[in-house]
């Protein structure tokens, strides 16, 4: 039998719920579906490693069925195209056309992030950091992988004579700065 919760959890839950919901609502914003919307942010910062259909179903923790359709409309609506390895005709990758980045840029959230930034700096940063162990907790109990930008990486090579300026020492590419400042899917903390 479940342990029932305490009220501080109970408490907990419902902030994080209605935070959610709230959101949510938000991400309607310009005929976009907030599963729309965060299939394009996430496609905004992700890698190039990490820009594919599956890295995007692990990200989002959503079906197949349902990322397929996300980025079927996506494609209707010329967000999002596919791209095709020339080295391997089977993997399919994932771009955001220019009004695709040009939307993601004004992000539905923005009023959301404006509420954000009226709260203390500290307070920022402590609820983001308990925020991140809190998503990491969740995704290990359930097996699955956290993402993380790729200059905390360990195999992030900083500055190398082979790099372009960094290099991924585990899938053994150069890593652009901007590429540095992206989240991975193999992404593993230094
Ligand atoms: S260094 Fe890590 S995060 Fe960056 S591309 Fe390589 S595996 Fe991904």
């Amino acid at each position: 039998m479940n342990k029932a919760l305490h009220s501080n959890q109970a408490h907990f839950i419902s902030l994080l719920a209605r935070l959610s919901r709230l959101i949510n609502h938000e991400g309607h914003a310009v005929g976009l579906k907030p599963a729309q919307w965060d299939a394009l942010r996430y496609l905004a910062q992700a890698n190039k490693f990490s820009r594919s259909p599956s890295a995007l179903t692990a990200y989002l923790g959503a079906t197949k069925g349902t990322i397929s359709q996300t980025l079927m409309s996506l494609e209707k609506k010329g967000l999002v195209e596919k791209t095709q390895d020339p080295n391997d005709k089977r993997s399919v990758g994932l771009d955001l056309t220019t009004a695709g980045k040009a939307l993601a840029k004004e992000d539905a959230l923005r009023p959301f992030a404006n509420v954000i930034e009226v709260l203390p700096v500290e307070d920022q940063k402590d609820i983001e950091e308990a925020l991140e162990k809190l998503l990491r907790a969740k995704l290990r109990s359930e097996g699955n992988r956290p993402f993380g930008i790729c200059k905390s990486c360990r195999h992030f090579r900083k500055n190398t004579p082979s790099g372009e300026p960094h290099y991924c020492s585990l899938l053994n590419e150069p890593l652009s700065e901007l590429g540095s400042e992206k989240i991975c899917l193999e992404q593993e903390a230094a």
